[in-house]
């Protein structure tokens, strides 16, 4: 598991570097004219732009960094320590695509890694240079909470709060 998770590890910080180096996707030179004016609104034209390229929607982060899911090993068969490389590797590489993630403080790596992964299934558009990406994991309903609940301000009651 060691060397591989080298492997996985070195690999995510390509991609990070990758990220980082892109000045501007290349979709962004194509959006405006000549004088530099958009064509069209960014967003309508991203999704044209994804539209042509893969047939339907948007892609996941997995298909954005070229990596399957399957590549990133269940956390029971991680360490802590492992654990806690890959979680800093993979929030990294979700800085680099301009990710910024609203985690409670105080959760382990063990509870986050698996939540990146969930999230990272979910539809990913690359937000160019334009912007940064809020990514919420509890939508402040208790019951789909996935923190524990001394974690999260969502399972705090009133009463409890004093
Ligand atoms: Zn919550």
């Amino acid at each position: 598991m060691e060397r591989y998770l080298t492997q996985l590890l070195a690999d995510l910080r390509a991609i990070t570097r990758e990220r980082q180096n892109r000045c501007g996707t290349t979709t962004d030179h194509y959006s405006l004219n000549e004088a530099g004016r958009p064509i069209k609104d960014f967003a309508t034209y991203q999704a044209e732009l994804h539209q042509f390229f893969y047939g339907e929607g948007e892609g996941s982060m997995y298909r954005e960094i070229g990596l399957l899911p399957e590549a990133f090993p269940p956390a029971p068969r991680l360490t802590d320590a492992q654990l806690r490389a890959l979680v800093s590797q993979i929030l990294d590489v979700w800085t680099a695509y301009r990710i910024i993630p609203t985690v409670p403080a105080g959760i382990s790596p063990r509870r986050l890694y698996p939540e990146l992964l969930r999230i990272m299934h979910e539809p990913f558009q690359d937000p160019g240079e334009d912007g940064w990406i809020q990514q919420e994991f509890c939508h402040f309903l208790p019951e789909e909470c996935p923190w524990d609940p001394e974690f999260c301000s969502c399972c705090w009651t009133d009463g409890e709060a004093e």
